[in-house]
């Protein structure tokens, strides 16, 4: 073998420049960059869930379509078991959409929104087509359909309430996109628990839907990585022939399960975070040279007169991080809703910045 030996030469070429994703690690730091639900889990559960411990049989394969889990998400959202397919995150499904439904040809995205609609598509060797959402960030029906049209895509991402902007879409203009296109629809509703119509009343209708959710955000259960996609039969079979095994591990599973059980706990959280961005909202009005973009969801963007990038170095100086938006929304920040003193340490921080620079 040769010292140069390069694997590189063997990767797909269009892959060779794609970036690892690396976020950066704050030890101590305030973390309001995620929209990760700030709240400890219920105690209950959480004894519950340690109970699982002796009661799974880690020797054993997890069950691969997690029927318990399923029912148990049916129940919830409100559809029939059979209309659910979980993952390991909703990454994980994102990634077999790309595969299943974008590969070798274009992926239609409403942009600016979730990188990873990007990243997947390009993954799976199909051409993003970015179209842009309106000044106020809402999604064009017309512009959807038309570049549907125009490059015959068989895969649409929408996302609503959506990342990082914070808007949510009305159930009529998801309907004249399901209704216009034969293409696959799918409408990413990871913040749902804090805003925005559900979907579910349009599954019966449109054999073309995907509604993508998870348990990171409103459950708190980013850590043990359970999302799930809810969509008619004939989808799920699409996507159950490209599907890992075994790729939610029986402890998620079982975890997810236990969140479900303790909905009124996890509903009072939603309650106290909604209140918590409805404050730093009404606070940050009133911060000269601040622009904040309404929200239905559990974070909130906003601009700043001043360099964002110096806004989001000063805060991280004063131990709060907030999500310094990239190439999709340049200049933009992005913070989520913590805890009463969290939030407070933010605005605080964000008062003093402002004072300091201008
Ligand atoms: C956080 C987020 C997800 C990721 O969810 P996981 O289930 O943790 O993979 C998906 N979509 C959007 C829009 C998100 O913001």
């Amino acid at each position: 073998m040769s010292k140069n030996f390069n694997p590189g030469q063997y990767v797909r070429e269009d892959l060779r420049d794609l970036q690892p994703y690396k976020p950066h690690d704050y030890p101590g730091v305030i973390k309001l960059d995620a929209n990760e639900n700030p709240y400890p889990f219920p105690r209950e559960a959480l004894d519950n869930i340690g109970a699982l411990l002796s009661e799974i049989n880690f020797h054993r394969y997890p069950d691969p379509m997690a029927d318990k889990l399923r029912e148990d998400i049916a129940g919830y959202a409100g559809v029939r078991p059979g209309q659910v397919l979980v993952g390991n995150g909703s990454d994980e499904i994102i990634f077999y959409l790309a595969q299943a439904f974008g590969s070798g040809n274009r992926v239609v995205i409403a942009s600016p929104t979730f990188s990873m609609y990007r990243i997947h598509s390009r993954i799976a060797g199909a051409e993003p087509v970015e179209v842009p959402r309106e000044e106020d960030f809402s999604i064009n029906p017309r512009l959807i359909k038309t570049a549907v049209k125009a490059s015959g895509a068989g895969l649409v991402m929408l996302c609503s309430p959506n990342n990082p902007t914070g808007n949510a879409e009305p159930l009529d203009v998801i309907e004249e996109i399901l209704a216009g296109t034969n293409a696959v629809v799918v409408v990413d509703q990871a913040y749902l628990e804090f805003g925005g119509d559900d979907c579910v009343p349009l599954l019966s209708r449109y054999p073309n839907l995907v509604i993508l959710r998870t348990f990171s955000k409103a459950f708190g259960l980013a850590g043990l990585r359970v999302g799930y996609m809810l969509a008619g039969e004939a989808i799920i079979n699409e996507l159950l022939r490209i599907k890992q095994p075994y790729n939610l591990n029986a402890f998620s599973q079982a975890a997810a399960s236990t969140a479900l059980k303790y909905l009124p706990e996890f509903q009072k959280q939603w309650k106290m975070i909604l209140r918590q961005r409805d404050c730093i909202m009404e606070e940050m009005t009133q911060i000269p040279g601040v622009t904040v973009y309404p929200s239905d969801a559990n974070y909130i963007l906003f601009q700043t007169a001043v360099d964002a990038g110096l806004v989001h170095s000063r805060l991280l100086e004063k131990g709060v991080l907030v999500r310094k938006l990239g190439q999709e929304l340049p200049g933009h920040l992005r913070v989520s809703a913590g805890t009463e003193d969290e939030s407070r340490a933010f605005i605080s921080a964000m008062r003093s910045i402002i004072n300091e620079v201008k």
